[in-house]
């Protein structure tokens, strides 16, 4: 199944390189330190430079090593826990605040876009989720009325009978659209991101691993390979690539989960225009649920899942995803695999994201495999709270950010969680 030019790097790389970083000093003092070069980073790190901060940010990799250049660039500011559940959970108003700030940050994540001239390939086409089971056909159709009713996010449900309008398989039961989630090219809006971050003054140091952080007189002191930096304020976002050691605290409160994703070769205009109709972004009812997507030139499917994606074989490791590929559109039947990678997501405890405060540093964070828009609007959250801003407020402030029970930062558990999830998926709970 793999073609005669596999990459076991991501497909968002050939449009959009990793560049080494410059080497640059690093500074004896700033006024702020951003740990973590990825959105959330470099997010926060723009609107403290551009605010008249000088910031310097500090990634232990390459720009963009992390998540933000190897995800599915699905832009769905998704919330784990659907509205219904929250409701039951948090209360209507509550649960309102939540799904609203999803949506003001979908909305400021287009206009971001829109207004800096980041060519990403963003575009609105809508997502489709398939219904495993008949019965979660009805969960969101209930979901799509609450949404409509009570914030106004246009969704609807299309039944199994007319499914092949959306998508050419007949796997699902139905399912739902949300016109008002899209896509775009991952790696080039970081790099859109990471030039406009350059240009207003920050200064960006890539291969500078934090190992320590303290608190001294003026602020922090921060240890790297390469020297300490004392900065006056601290953010911190390291994700799902936190590791064990340097941040202890967060490591006890974010799970670094894998996620990977296959990439077809280019198919034919009318298999793509018989399978992906509407060029739309696509998600299932499952727990352990598959999300896929046409490439931005409309030519391939890119399909990703979180199970088993850390093996040292590339056939082992995603036989499972093109299995489920062919589950889905039998016909690829024999299609070659041009493309295979992971990455970490980090998921919390409560499956909602966080922008938090612990003695003095600022964390944007968890962001439970959304990131696109959620990382990017929090890191600037962060940031915005660092500079006494009215506009930090959210709906996520007074959620606690609590350790997850007889966790260090090795995910020893996640086996049997995963494991778990795949047999709520094999008996059908929704
Ligand atoms: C395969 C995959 C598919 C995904 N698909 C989607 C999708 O379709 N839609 C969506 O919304 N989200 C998706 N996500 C999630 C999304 O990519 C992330 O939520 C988002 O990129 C997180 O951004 P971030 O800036 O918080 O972290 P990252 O981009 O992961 O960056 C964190 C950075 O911190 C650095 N770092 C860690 N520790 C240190 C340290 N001690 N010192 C210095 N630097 C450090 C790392 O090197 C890394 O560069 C996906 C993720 C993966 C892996």
């Amino acid at each position: 199944m793999l073609s005669a030019n596999f990459h076991e790097t991501p497909y968002w790389w050939e449009a959009a390189p990793i560049g080494e970083p410059l080497q640059r000093d690093l500074p004896k003092r700033c006024d702020a330190a951003v740990v973590g070069a990825g959105y959330a980073g470099l997010s926060a790190a723009l609107t403290l430079a551009r605010a008249g901060r000088d910031v310097h940010v500090l990634e232990k990799d390459t720009p963009g090593q992390g998540a933000s250049t190897r995800n599915g660039g699905i832009a769905s500011g998704n919330l784990r826990v659907s509205f219904g559940r929250m409701t039951e959970l948090f209360g209507r108003e509550r649960a309102k605040a939540f799904y609203g700030e999803g949506k003001a940050a979908r909305e400021d994540l287009a206009r971001f876009i829109r207004d800096e001239g980041i060519a990403c390939d963003f575009s609105l086409v809508g997502r489709f989720t398939g219904a495993v089971r008949a019965h979660h056909y009805e969960g969101l159709a209930r979901e799509c009325e609450l949404l409509e009713r009570e914030l106004g996010i246009e969704a609807y449900v299309v039944p199994r009978a007319e499914q092949h309008g959306e998508i050419g398989t007949d796997i699902y039961r139905g399912g739902a659209v949300r016109p008002d989630i899209g896509g775009l090219h991952p790696a080039l809006f970081h790099r859109g991101l990471l030039e406009r971050t350059e240009a207003s003054g920050a200064i960006v140091h890539g291969r500078t691993p934090v190992t320590g952080l303290r608190p001294d007189a003026d602020g922090f002191e921060i240890e790297t390979p390469r020297g300490r930096v004392a900065a006056g304020d601290v953010i911190i976002a390291t994700n799902g690539y936190t590791g064990r050691h340097a941040l202890p605290w967060l490591a006890r409160r974010v799970v670094p989960v894998a996620s990977q994703i296959i990439v077809t070769e280019p198919l034919d205009a009318d298999v793509m225009n018989r399978l992906n109709p509407k060029r739309r972004m696509f998600g299932e009812t499952r727990h352990l649920y598959h999300y896929f997507r046409p490439s931005p030139d409309g030519t391939r499917i890119l399909f990703g899942g979180r199970r088993g994606a850390q093996s040292g074989d590339p056939n082992k490791k995603m036989g499972h995803l093109y299995r489920y590929l062919l589950r889905v559109f039998p016909e690829l039947e024999g299609v070659a695999i041009s493309h295979c990678w992971w990455g970490y997501v980090a998921m919390t405890g409560d499956q909602l994201p966080k922008v938090a405060v612990h003695d003095g540093v600022h964390y944007a964070t968890g962001f439970c495999g959304s990131g696109v828009v959620w990382a990017r609007w929090l890191g600037r959250k962060a940031a915005l709270r660092i500079l006494g801003d009215a506009d930090s407020e959210t709906a996520f402030d007074d959620v606690p950010f609590r350790a997850v029970p007889l966790y260090d930062g090795r995910p020893w558990f996640l086996p049997a969680a995963i494991a778990w999830q795949g047999f709520k998926d094999h008996v059908g709970w929704y």
